[in-house]
């Protein structure tokens, strides 16, 4: 592991060591997603780089609409969107003109040359303005870090592959990435132990899982009124941060 990535080791280590039964990756991301709401809602948004960054990029609907019900610095958010409005203004309506010239070749006289762009092109330009994120790229970029400090401490700590061996169950969005990133990050030895302990791991926590979600169904007949729930109370909305993530149930 390189110098600079020991400073992600942190809360990598507090989100493995959490008492609970969410996802570690959830709670990480959540941890680092609410830092950067507070960061780019704090001071940060006065400084003229930043300013620069958020005009060019903005935030996508998910990170805007957090933002806005957060409640917090109302007057920060509306500097920062006053600018950005009026940076996307000027790209939105060269787009726009782009889409009206596109608009008269068609179907005239002559064909579209190769250094046009039609429709399709266009709208997609339109549609990235909206879902451009600065927030989602920092966020993209750091769990790329946690995920590089994941796999040096599985194989460099013993103490850390128990913890993550015995921890909750990986969410399936998740799982995913860390496929995706053990392929290259790890060697073709260290992948097949981690996928060989991933596969025991999630085949274990799978089958409880659904054998808890299960019991919550049966608890509906009246034979097994007085029986006991079990951890099956909490099952379903187990069940669903398992399959998709965490993604704000209440
Ligand atoms: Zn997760
Ligand atoms: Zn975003």
């Amino acid at each position: 592991m390189r110098e600079q990535e020991t400073i992600y080791t942190i809360p990598v280590n507090d989100a493995f060591h959490a008492e609970g039964t969410l996802c570690p990756l959830c709670r990480l991301e959540a941890t680092t997603d609410s830092n950067l709401i507070e960061y780019y809602l704090g001071p940060s948004l006065m400084e003229p780089d930043v300013r620069q960054t958020t005009n060019e990029k903005g935030f996508c609907r998910d990170h805007l609409t957090r933002m806005y019900n957060s409640q917090e610095n109302r007057l920060g958010l509306g500097l920062m969107l006053h600018t950005h409005l009026l940076a996307q203004r000027e790209r939105i309506l060269a787009l726009l003109s782009e889409a009206e010239g596109s608009s008269e070749r068609k179907g005239g006289l002559f064909s579209r040359r190769s250094q046009e762009r039609g429709a399709a092109e266009i709208a997609g330009d339109l549609a990235a303005i909206s879902t451009s994120c600065v927030i989602c790229e920092r966020l993209a970029y750091t769990m790329g870090r946690y995920y590089d400090v994941v796999f040096w401490q599985y194989f460099h700590s013993s103490e850390f592959a128990e913890l993550f061996d015995k921890g909750p169950p990986i969410c399936l969005p998740h799982l995913a990435e860390l496929v995706r990133t053990a392929e290259n990050t790890l060697n073709r030895s260290d992948r097949k132990t981690f996928f060989s302990r991933l596969v025991e791991r999630q085949g274990a926590k799978l089958e409880a899982l659904a054998a808890e979600v299960e019991w919550f169904t049966l608890k509906f007949d009246y034979r097994n009124r007085d029986k006991p729930w079990g951890e099956s109370k909490t099952a379903l909305a187990r069940a669903i941060r398992t399959l998709e993530g965490e993604s704000g149930l209440t």
